[in-house]
């Protein structure tokens, strides 16, 4: 680390005694075992100021912080992967800190300049490297994440923030290939609202429409357009992608989704291989019609939990529109494959998105 202004200087305190010998790694829930470390950077005065790394665990604060109340909060999601020489590698993370600045941005809440992320980032993956787990489909699971802390119960930004990590050891996110069901009745986001933003309101937003498809056998939304439930949009964790006879389509930006780090490295590769990409409106009509006369041949939703995942069912207006054969298609396998070969230094980097640590 090169010594200059433009740096933060990261306190540790370490754990007296790691955790990490009362994990079971090979049952880990999603999310629910904690990596020894967290960081924490706090906003006072305009600027950002007091990182540390300490033992993971609560941190007092109180009641009135806005997050809870007005839904300043924020977050990111990423993966550290062990190469083969069993250093860190990450995945794009500049490209996390641009997302987050951009749902920043639109939550009214300070940017982080990005060499205190990739500081941040670095020494506490560092700290915990030997939290990674190696396993096929596993990962070490990052979760960034920024929220209001000023104790004041006013509708107005916050003046003080805090930006923390912490990380938790997984495997894969969707054990089975995906059923979804369209909406229809609710919406996930519109136009001039926040449905590019990583925002922690279009999560608990979407619960009540999950739970009630989740009701129904499907294990998640596949969220339309809020105006006229025609066009697709993503799931709620997941870009969306169709092939369609030998070229792939999926929904342009259009500010009502998620810029998904995933997507555009599928759009890369694909491209790469010199399939036709379309980044465009993609009709609900089309992708059941194309099922139906056999056009449609890969349904697969992209994120970093779940990496790629095929989808099988398609419910629309109470009719369930299956595709077979997932465990052979084309494109899919062939993404899933080299974006996990990538990521674990395994394959080739050609577009430079690997970083080492
Ligand atoms: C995080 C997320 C994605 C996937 O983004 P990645 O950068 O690929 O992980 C897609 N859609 C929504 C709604 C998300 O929250």
């Amino acid at each position: 680390m090169s010594e200059s202004a433009t740096r933060l200087p990261i306190a540790i305190t370490r754990v007296t005694e790691s955790n990490i010998g009362k994990v079971d790694f090979n049952n880990i829930q999603f999310g629910k075992v904690f990596s020894d470390h967290q960081l924490i950077i706090d906003y006072r005065n305009g600027t950002w100021t007091d990182a540390r790394i300490l033992p993971y665990g609560e941190v007092p604060m109180s009641m009135a912080i806005s997050a809870i109340h007005y839904g300043q909060a924020i977050f990111e999601g990423m993966k550290a992967q062990k190469g083969p020489d069993g250093k860190p590698l990450l995945f794009r993370p500049t490209d996390n800190l641009k997302r987050l600045n951009v749902s920043a941005a639109r939550m009214c809440m300070p940017e982080l300049p990005e060499d205190y992320f990739m500081d941040a980032l670095t020494e506490l993956v560092k700290t915990d490297s030997n939290w990674i787990p190696t396993a096929e489909g596993s990962g070490l699971y990052i979760r960034p994440f920024m929220f209001g802390t000023d104790a004041f119960i006013g509708v107005k930004p916050s003046e003080t923030y805090r930006f923390s990590i912490f990380t938790c050891p997984v495997n894969a996110y969707y054990l089975q290939p995906l059923k979804v069901k369209v909406a229809t009745q609710y919406s996930r986001a519109f136009k001039g609202g926040v449905g590019f933003a990583k925002c922690a309101g279009n999560y608990g937003s979407q619960m009540l429409a999950t739970r009630e498809a989740q009701a129904q056998g499907y294990m998640q939304v596949l969220w339309t357009d809020a105006e006229e439930h025609k066009y697709i949009e993503e799931t709620g964790t997941t870009n969306v992608f169709v092939r369609i006879g030998n070229k792939v389509v999926t929904p342009n930006l259009d500010g009502t989704i998620l810029a998904g780090i995933t997507r555009d490295s599928v759009i890369q590769l694909l491209k790469s291989w010199g399939v036709t990409v379309e980044e465009r409106p993609v009709a609900i009509a089309e992708i059941v019609d194309g099922i139906e006369n056999g056009t449609v041949t890969e349904v697969f939703a992209t994120g970093t939990a779940a990496t790629l995942v095929p989808i099988v069912v398609i419910n629309y207006n109470d009719k369930d529109y299956t595709l077979n054969g997932h465990e052979t298609w084309e494109y899919s396998n062939k993404l899933g494959k080299t974006l996990t070969d990538i990521k674990t230094g395994k394959a080739e980097d050609p577009f430079g998105w690997v970083v080492k640590i």
